[in-house]
């Protein structure tokens, strides 16, 4: 059996650091895809752990070398996804979350039709620019640029197989884990345990 890849993306990127931390805590068996980006270290982030900073220069490399499942330009940085990381996880039977942009979720899901993709929605764009003022994270600029684009990419959320609204954190964090538990159920990752079963009903 192989883990789920769980694709989550949202408008912005905004307000699922929060969920996302909720599920690491509370979901077992499931891994988070620490994502290569050229964009600048936020106050409190971690290299390693948030993210993997790198140049634009070593980012190309990692390109050359083939070392990305999907990458894109987001925001005006380049954000990728590492391909060693994302099969260890999956061959350890573990679960591994990919908090990615709709151009990376898409990408993915054109190779990996099976992958669990599920969009956040903000509760309407008011609550989304509010949350993302109150973070505090991003210059004018940027913060502008940021709610331009989360323009397109909300019209994109039927690109995914699930949405969660993100009002009520609790609520928000009780659907995520719900869909994530669900979708270990299916048959085709249950085949050895099945398999073991339907031998015993064998004369
Ligand atoms: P932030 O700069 O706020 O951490 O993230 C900005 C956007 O980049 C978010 O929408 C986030 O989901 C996306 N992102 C983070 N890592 C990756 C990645 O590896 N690939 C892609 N395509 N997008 C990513």
């Amino acid at each position: 059996m192989k883990g789920n890849l769980i694709i989550i993306s949202s408008p912005s990127g905004g307000g699922k650091g929060t969920l996302i931390r909720e599920i690491l805590r509370t979901v077992p068996d499931i891994g988070y895809s620490v994502s290569y980006t050229t964009r600048k270290m936020r106050d409190g982030e971690v290299d390693g752990k948030d993210y993997i900073f790198v140049s634009e220069e070593k980012f190309r490399e990692l390109i050359e070398n083939g070392e990305f499942l999907e990458y894109a330009t987001v925001h005006g940085n380049f954000y990728g996804t590492s391909v060693a990381q994302v099969q260890k996880e999956i061959a350890g039977e573990r679960d591994i979350i990919l908090e990615i942009d709709v151009q990376g979720a898409s990408a993915v899901l054109k190779n990996l039709p099976e992958a669990v993709s599920i969009f956040i929605l903000p509760p309407s764009f008011e609550r989304l620019r509010e949350r993302l003022i109150k973070r505090a994270t991003e210059d004018l600029d940027d913060l502008a640029l940021r709610l331009r684009n989360s323009f397109d990419e909300v019209k994109r959320f039927d690109e995914f197989k699930y949405a969660v609204i993100n009002d009520d954190l609790e609520t928000a964090a009780n659907q995520l884990a719900t869909i994530i538990i669900a979708e270990r159920l299916n048959h085709t990752r249950q085949m050895t345990a099945i398999q073991c079963i339907l031998d015993s009903f064998d004369d």
